[in-house]
């Protein structure tokens, strides 16, 4: 068959994709084909037909797929892409390797959730999860692991002694029922096939593919029977998509395959050129978490968990406006209600309630002496005067990734204390000599070209000090719904 073009499409024309458009009776369904053969077909560049993607997608479940065929396939579909059919046949057959999740009838305006393509320092979902609980939502949230050189919600966690992800169904609808929230993995209940061909993704440079990161978000989405998503679409130097235009393409794909799939998402753009919030690394990016949720911590973190839960309050219809559901939002984490949620999420998953108390109640020094910690710190200070300009996220979290922050191999343990904390602001002037980043490490001290590329990530200038601008750019919104 030829090739009908890689993505984007030239005009996303979903009514076609749902058969509703005039595309003619469709084809008629192929036999199967072997691996190698589906393999070299879209290594050429040709199209697979949906039972082609179910057939891949059932062998990497049961097994029969070797690792080497996951590793060029996903190679495969990295270079040569995919058309939105595709795109939406890899979607469901990646939902359905696994169960479905049923609520109860009068949750469904309720159910809302977020997810992240990834950034450096995002500890968004573990504030806001939490926080939209407090505001009256269900939040049945499926989260990944670290992927590239971003962080993972479950990774950093799992660095909270105790805490498990992996939930059963009947233990989220039971969480849900109790808290409000849950954080969970991917299962053998839970699209296992979306589990492991992102723990593949990651170690085979097969990320940053349009069509494997919106089949790999809407997957988890699908399954976990939402009213409302929203989906951070990072853009910037640290983002899987640097380029903003790119961004907006997967933004759109997301909007769209949602749509057709009767999902409503949005998808905030929102810059990851700096890291966000202070903090970079599994143990200390949950301290940051819990400073937001005293109310207190970062702008930029406490800016994007209102932006993002205010879109859903209102894409949900429990706000009028997307700027009433933000303030609800912050009220939730200046009163300590979001706090409160997110103490009985940890309790509910597993962790002592004990611990779980002293680390929502504690001071941030006592909170430290809860976590994983490293075992060394080293300073570093500005060889220059000048006004922060940038902090480079991506060069800060390649050398924790070598520092042992992040995974080069699947299933490779993490060192959850290896992290960083920002000692300044952007936009702010610094004096020469001034310490301006704090590594924690696990050994003696950081090798030169470390200590180096370090140096480099923090881009001074000589403009007037300045307020760094909120990373929120942009809400891609989907289609009014139609009221006949
Ligand atoms: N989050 C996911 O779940 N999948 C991706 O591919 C990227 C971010």
């Amino acid at each position: 068959m030829a090739a009908r073009g890689a993505w984007p499409p030239p005009t996303p024309a979903l009514g076609g994709l749902f058969g509703v458009g005039g595309r003619g009776p469709p084809d008629p369904a192929p036999e199967p084909k072997q691996l190698p053969e589906l393999i070299r077909r879209k290594r050429d560049g040709e199209r697979l037909s949906e039972e082609d993607i179910r057939h891949f997608v059932h062998a990497v479940v049961e097994g029969s797929a070797q690792d080497t065929q996951i590793g060029a396939m996903l190679m495969a579909i990295r270079l040569r892409g995919m058309d939105l059919e595709e795109t939406f046949a890899l979607t469901q057959a990646l939902a359905k390797s696994g169960q479905q999740l049923e609520w109860p009838e009068a949750w469904h305006q309720q159910l809302v959730d977020k997810h992240s393509t990834g950034g450096v320092g995002d500890k968004v979902s573990l504030v806001l999860a939490p926080a939209l609980a407090a505001c009256g939502c269900k939040v049945p949230m499926i989260s990944g692991r670290g992927l590239g050189h971003t962080g993972g919600t479950l990774d950093k966690l799992e660095s909270i002694p105790g805490f498990s992800v992996i939930q059963s169904p009947e233990k989220m609808q039971m969480l849900l029922e109790r808290v409000g929230c849950c954080i969970v993995g991917q299962s053998k209940e839970l699209v296992p096939a979306d589990g492991l061909l992102y723990a593949a993704r990651d170690v085979t440079a097969t990320v940053d593919s349009l069509p494997l990161i919106t089949a790999s978000i809407l997957s988890k989405k699908i399954v976990e029977g939402l009213s409302a998503l929203v989906v951070d679409v990072k853009y910037g130097g640290a983002a899987v998509f640097p380029d903003q235009e790119q961004a907006r393409e997967l933004a759109r794909a997301l909007v769209d395959v949602g749509a057709g799939l009767g999902m409503r998402v949005a998808a905030a753009l929102t810059a990851m050129d700096n890291p966000l919030g202070r903090s970079v690394g599994h143990a200390l990016e949950v301290e940051e978490a819990l400073l937001c949720l005293d109310g207190a911590g970062p702008r930029d973190l406490r800016d994007l968990v209102s932006q993002l839960g205010g879109a859903l309050l209102w894409l949900s219809g429990q706000v009028g406006t997307h700027a009433q559901g933000a303030v609800r939002v912050t009220t939730a984490l200046d009163d300590g209600s979001a706090r409160g949620r997110f103490e009985r999420m940890l309790a509910a998953q597993g962790v002592d309630p004990g611990l779980a108390r002293a680390l929502c109640s504690g001071t941030p020094a006592q909170r430290r002496q809860l976590l994983p910690r490293a075992r060394e710190q080293e300073e570093l200070c500005a060889l220059e005067d000048g006004t922060v300009e940038r902090i480079q996220a991506l060069p800060l979290a390649l050398v924790l990734r070598e520092l042992g922050a992040g995974r080069s191999r699947a299933g490779e343990t993490i060192r959850l204390g290896v992290g960083a904390e920002l000692l300044v602001d952007v936009g702010q002037r610094l004096r020469r000599g001034t310490p301006w980043l704090r590594v924690h490490l696990d050994r003696p001290a950081l090798s030169t070209p470390q200590r180096h590329a370090l140096q480099e990530a923090l881009v001074l200038s000589e403009r007037a000090p300045f307020e760094a601008p909120s990373p929120f750019t942009q809400l891609v919104l989907p289609p009014p719904v139609s009221q006949s």
